[in-house]
């Protein structure tokens, strides 16, 4: 677990996932429990690293990877808020949550900031190994639009301040369903919902191997403009769409080998949408 500040964003990385991605570009501490290793903090030294990324002027403060460190998260919170944390924070998971859990963190978390990954179970059970990811996922996003609604509220700097934001990665070979998962969100939830779709996808970890054909490449234009068609085609109107540039996998290739300095070239996270 460790901290790393992001254009004006207070990342807290916590160590693991409950998803295990063939394609994590953070393969390194979501899924190398080497890496972990001494690095873990007491409930104490997690509330004052919330309190130090405050004090170094972060705008808010992330909690990359939650879902199983929750109850510990929320322990630190609760300290850090008794000594001045006063930041929004951010709940920034893949999804797979429980609707359960959620409902015990209403008003707690100022910004959910979750994946739907993808809309279709036998992907998710290939390729990120989440069984039932689709139910589990779309369920924990309602929970979330039940607490926070579509609007997303901004202050004077037009920083993200409270909101759900849903993040789309695009997936080569349509692996992500967005089609379906667009009109999920349209119908179930509401087209005014903001989304931030991301054309970032590059083939890492087990990806850059031969054993995922279909993962071995990055997103083409014609499956960007896809999308595009589709948002329009739904009628979303708010959030980000990530450009599709040729070198812009590049900018997104942490090190954690480095955990002081995982993102070497981080000229996109200066304009993060939280
Ligand atoms: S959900 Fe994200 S951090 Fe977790 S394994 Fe998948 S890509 Fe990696």
């Amino acid at each position: 677990m460790g901290p790393g500040s992001a254009g004006g964003t207070g990342n807290v990385f916590l160590g693991h996932c409950n998803l295990r991605c063939v394609y994590c570009q953070n393969w390194q501490i979501s899924q190398d429990f080497r890496a972990g290793a001494g690095r873990e903090v007491q409930f104490e030294e997690l509330a004052e690293m919330l309190l130090q990324l405050q004090a170094a002027g972060c705008h808010n403060v992330g909690f990359v990877s939650p879902t199983h460190f929750t109850p510990q998260v929320l322990r630190a919170v609760d300290i850090a808020a008794a000594r001045g944390l006063h930041l929004p924070l951010v709940y920034n998971t893949n999804g797979y949550d429980s609707p359960d859990v959620l409902r015990e963190l209403d008003g707690v978390f100022d910004i959910y900031l979750p994946d739907l990954r993808y809309s279709d179970d036998e992907a998710a059970r290939e390729y990120s190994k989440a069984p039932d990811y689709v139910s589990h996922a779309r369920s924990a996003v309602a929970e979330m639009y039940r607490q926070l609604g579509d609007g997303l509220v901004t202050d004077h700097r037009g920083l993200a301040v409270r909101g759900l934001i849903i993040r789309l990665l695009i997936l080569p070979n349509g692996l992500a369903g967005l089609r379906s998962t667009l009109e999920w969100i349209r119908d179930t939830l509401s087209a005014r919902v903001t989304l931030s779709v991301m054309s970032q996808y590059y083939p890492a970890h087990k990806a850059a191997g031969s054993g995922y054909p279909l993962l071995s490449r990055r997103i083409r234009p014609g499956e960007y403009a896809k999308v595009l068609e589709w948002l329009e085609y739904f009628g979303f109107e708010n959030g980000w769409i990530q450009p599709l540039e040729e070198d812009a996998a590049s900018y997104y290739r942490p090190d954690f080998s480095n955990p002081s300095l995982p993102f070497a070239d981080a000229r996109d996270f200066r304009a993060g949408p939280a």
